[in-house]
């Protein structure tokens, strides 16, 4: 099962959290368990698993990557956006949830976001939902 999540950033860097949007996908598909792929279909954007419940973690990783790769660093990729693309790599634009009880099995603390490194843009991430056999 192939499901979408589109969504819309509105800061240059920013993390979203869409872990309430995966948890819906994957009550609506039915799974009780399983696994759960999702892949961010972007090349300045990414996807990580961190807390979620300090919302000043978000905010410190957004700036700890603004400050690790300087938007204005010496790149020669002339769209203006390198730093977005190295951020994207360092990321990495994919993470695997398993699915138990029908629900996302994350620690207490963890929530999934979604890395935005280029926005603000309207973005997509593919979910695939893969049930036991
Ligand atoms: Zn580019």
């Amino acid at each position: 099962m192939l499901k979408y999540i589109q969504l819309s950033s509105y800061a240059r860097n920013e993390l979203i959290d869409i872990t309430p949007r995966v948890e819906e996908l994957v009550k609506k598909s039915g799974v009780s368990s399983g696994v759960v792929y999702l892949c961010c279909l972007h090349t300045t954007a990414g996807i990580t698993i961190n807390e979620g419940a300090d919302p000043d973690v978000r905010r410190d990783i957004s700036r700890f990557f603004e400050q690790l790769v300087p938007v204005d660093a010496p790149f020669d990729h002339s769209e203006g956006n390198s730093d977005a693309h190295v951020k994207s790599s360092l990321v990495g634009v994919s993470e695997t949830v398993l699915i138990n009880g029908g629900r996302l099995l994350l620690g207490t603390w963890q929530a999934i976001y979604f890395c935005e490194f280029d926005g603000p843009r309207t973005r997509k991430v593919a979910v695939k939902i893969v049930a036991d056999r």
